[in-house]
């Protein structure tokens, strides 16, 4: 008896001896996938698709950016034409909780209010939140809008929506996006011209991040304008060339941050782990990339201290296409875009070696 004892205690000694030493091991906790929303007849093919080829793939966390394509019932002005009912995202949601998938839902905030010539609904119902009213008629010369976080009647809508995605689907996390702001502190707007623009991102941060943390949800966020552009010679677009980076030590470090990157792999996210941040990265259409940024996570799980290598949580896939051009894609549909087909055999390559 005495002697198990022992053999017990050397046992326990060498393991937690062993596991505070070592790196993590074994699968990242994040497998992720983005989506944009499928047409509501494409439901019940996403839905087959997640219980289907995601799941078998291994993938555990889902982000589908709904923006305004669902039929708010805090906000029905706000829904976009074929937004989904509430019993589609439900559908959805339940195909991801049956195959062990965590739903994130995503609404993409600040920038990207419209897209080429359309202003989404949040600017064209209230134009008032434009930070920059009546100015680029048609969105010439723009890129895409962005809200002024500085209105005063902003938040309560958008905390309207964001509550009722994450009551609607039960989610535990949520993606605020806030990639490729252009448009921040602009001289058209009465509250924000002239200030900090690292400033009044990272209060827009705050704000979102602190209506989440009432409610225990997680916020994610995309990495770009965290990320000084001109230092890393990574330029305007997977990061800032337009003063927000500073942000990154002003707002809440349990964030996840996803740092994408499409062409290469630059060391951002060993950047944004010493930042204090869990991060993953993310790809589009390149294998070599995909594969690159699965290195360099393995490399941070693998080589720093217990503190860093937690924060390396994976990697999220990213389509940038419609789940329909992506599903057709996958099963080999030579009439699928060629975005669509470079992004779904990235998937393949990139998937097969994360099980
Ligand atoms: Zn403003």
């Amino acid at each position: 008896m005495k002697r198990f004892a022992w053999l017990v205690l050397v046992a326990f000694l060498l393991t937690t001896g062993f596991t505070s030493q070592e790196s993590p091991e074994g699968p990242f906790p994040v497998r992720g996938i983005h989506f944009m929303v499928p047409q509501p007849d494409s439901v019940p093919a996403f839905v087959d698709f997640i219980k289907g080829p995601l799941r078998s793939s291994g993938v555990n966390t889902l982000i589908l950016e709904l923006n305004y394509s669902y039929r708010y019932e805090s906000h029905p002005e706000l829904a976009s034409e074929n937004a989904l009912s509430q019993k589609q995202l439900q559908d959805i949601v339940a195909a991801c909780r049956d195959s062990g998938i965590n739903f994130i839902p995503m609404i993409n905030l600040m920038g990207h209010q419209s897209w080429a010539e359309t202003t989404f609904a949040l600017l064209s119902k209230y134009p008032e939140f434009d930070e920059t009213p009546g100015k680029y008629p048609n969105n010439k010369d723009i890129y895409c809008r962005s809200y002024c976080p500085q209105h005063p009647g902003l938040h309560k809508i958008l905390f309207a929506l964001i509550d009722e995605l994450i009551s609607v689907t039960d989610a535990t996390d949520f993606h605020a996006g806030m990639d490729e702001v252009f448009l921040i502190g602009e001289d058209d707007c009465p509250r924000c011209r002239g200030q900090n623009r690292a400033q009044l991102l990272a209060d827009e941060i705050k704000r979102i991040h602190a209506h989440l943390a009432e409610k225990k949800v997680r916020m994610w966020l995309w990495g770009d304008r965290l990320i000084d552009g001109e230092t890393t010679g990574i330029g305007e677009w997977e990061a800032s060339t337009n003063d927000t980076f500073a942000a990154i030590d002003m707002i809440p470090t349990d964030i996840v941050i996803c740092d994408w990157h499409y062409e290469y792999s630059p060391p951002t996210a060993g950047m944004f782990a010493l930042k204090g941040f869990p991060v993953v990265m993310s790809p589009w259409r390149k294998s070599d990339v995909a594969l690159a940024h699965l290195e360099q996570m393995k490399h941070l799980r693998s080589a720093s201290n217990k503190t860093l290598a937690d924060r390396a949580l994976g990697l999220v896939h990213t389509t940038w296409t419609s789940p329909e051009n992506f599903m057709a894609a996958y099963s080999g549909d030579p009439s699928a875009r060629e975005s669509a087909t470079e992004s779904a055999e990235c998937f393949k390559k990139l998937f097969k070696k994360l099980q």
